[in-house]
């Protein structure tokens, strides 16, 4: 798919030329804007009003110094970030992540990302994310407090619970958010609710870890059912073994699906009976060590080195749960060879655009990431909302909650698809009906 309307081409140069050497990030912007040509065929006023001009604009973004001293009293420094995209329906949303590859670039691709997801829940939250280069991996527990003290220490200026709520996103779990979170409410002497997936003992929600992986599940059964079949006798390879993936891998096995692959950054596991989740939440979530572990506990499963061929194994349904860009052309022309029919995504961008031409040009049913892994930020905003009330809701409450959000969701962009004569994209469907919503906010509350 090209852009062909002239002014969004024409837009198109322009957010090229100004951000220059932010890959990910034009990524994003372009998907966006080639699935936006009907809309604004169709709604000249937006065009007028220089909505997207505007939207492709961060509102402000942030980046500061975070010095910090290891065990062995070195100083280090880190980079810290916090880009606060849009506000046109909410306070700011999004997470924080903490990996050495966070540059600009992929928060400002997070950040507008987050834009259309969070329009998406219906709930009313605007869209920003942040993070740092920092790198949790073989850090002691001291020193990732001494980092989180710090980071929160200058992102405190920023955020409030009316105008930023950060939460969690690779490499920030609990422990992190609890360490940012104690910081805030020194710092501030407020206990508000500034950040979200915090503990469940000072104010976080229920069934928020699990959320994004349940969502994931619960879209793509929508998208399944919609389409005459279901997760029920299939065969799941999913990529990542952190929270997402944890999750995802739990509700797709009580589905009855078979989950028969898990990964990090250095390899993946293949276990033909279907992976034992105990094992993994244990080796995961309590040691915190690399999935290649589970051969430990599990002999017979095969494990091999390098993350690109967890996507060579046979499946029906692909469940990326990892990070951008980790299915290219080729792996995607690869799953659709062993027979592969769905791809659902639960990291944020995980497919190339050359992987997403591969699904469309083969029919496959594609669940975009904005629209498929949004339960994790609706859960979040159902936190702020017990937060502000200062009530909890039973985990049933919020499972229910999240999961008659995410039928929605999968209606809004099978509803837009039609609507604009896309059926059957659910990528074009989740731009489209996300981007309306925050468009007629922007419109109403003039040139700001
Ligand atoms: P975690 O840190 O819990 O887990 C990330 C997993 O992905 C780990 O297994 C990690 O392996 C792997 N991974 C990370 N970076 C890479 C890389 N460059 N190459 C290969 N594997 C990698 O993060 P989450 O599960 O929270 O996040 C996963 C994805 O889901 C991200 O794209 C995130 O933005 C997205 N997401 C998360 C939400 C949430 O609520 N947590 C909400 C919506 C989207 P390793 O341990 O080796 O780094």
């Amino acid at each position: 798919m090209a852009i062909k309307n002239a002014y969004l081409k024409e837009l198109l140069a322009r957010v090229e030329k100004r951000n220059q050497g932010e890959p990910e990030f034009i990524q994003a912007v372009t998907e966006v804007l080639m699935t936006l040509e009907p809309v604004v065929e169709k709604r000249p006023d937006l065009v007028e009003a220089g909505v997207l001009e505007r939207i492709v604009e961060p509102e402000r973004q942030i980046i500061f110094r975070v010095p910090w001293v290891d065990d062995r009293g070195n100083v280090q420094v880190n980079r810290g970030f916090r880009v606060q995209f849009n506000s046109a329906i909410g306070p700011y949303k999004g997470g924080l992540r903490l990996h050495p590859s966070v540059n600009l670039s992929i928060i400002k691709f997070l950040g507008f990302e987050q834009i259309f997801k969070n329009s998406l829940t219906t709930l009313p939250m605007g869209g920003g994310k942040g993070g740092s280069d920092f790198d949790p991996k073989g850090k002691s527990d001291g020193e990732i407090m001494r980092f989180c003290q710090s980071f929160m220490t200058e992102l405190s200026r920023h955020i409030g619970a009316d105008c930023d709520v950060p939460a969690g996103d690779i490499g920030t779990g609990a422990r992190e958010i609890g360490y940012m979170f104690g910081q805030y409410k020194r710092l501030r002497n407020e206990f508000t609710g500034v950040l979200t997936g915090k503990g469940l003992t000072y104010g976080g929600s229920l069934a928020r870890t699990e959320a994004t992986g349940f969502g994931l599940c619960y879209f793509t059964e929508e998208m399944l059912k919609a389409n005459g079949t279901s997760f029920k006798g299939k065969t799941v390879v999913i990529s990542g073994s952190g929270n997402v993936a944890i999750y995802a891998a739990q509700k797709a096995t009580e589905f009855g699906a078979k989950v028969v692959t898990m990964s990090d950054s250095n390899g993946y596991i293949y276990d033909a009976n279907g992976i034992d989740l105990a094992c993994v939440k244990q080796i995961k979530e309590v040691e915190r060590k690399r999935i290649k572990e589970y051969l430990v506990y599990h002999p017979e499963a095969k494990y091999a080195e390098g993350c690109k061929g967890v996507w060579t194994v046979k499946c029906d349904i692909a469940l990326p749960c990892a990070t951008q860009n980790e299915i290219d052309g080729e792996s995607a022309k690869i799953l659709v060879k062993n027979g592969c029919k769905v791809v659902s995504e639960g990291a944020n961008m995980p497919s190339t655009p050359e992987a997403i031409e591969v699904y469309l040009e083969n029919k496959l049913l594609y669940g975009p990431a904005k629209a498929a892994n949004a339960g994790g930020v609706a859960t979040s905003g159902l936190e702020m909302s017990q937060n502000s009330q200062r009530l909890s809701w039973t985990f049933e409450e919020v499972d229910e909650k999240l999961h008659g959000i995410m039928k929605s969701i999968f209606k809004a962009c099978d509803d837009a698809a039609k609507t604009y004569g896309m059926e059957g994209n659910y990528m074009a469907g989740a731009n489209i009906a996300g981007f309306l919503k925050v468009a007629e906010a922007m419109k109403a509350q003039g040139c700001v």
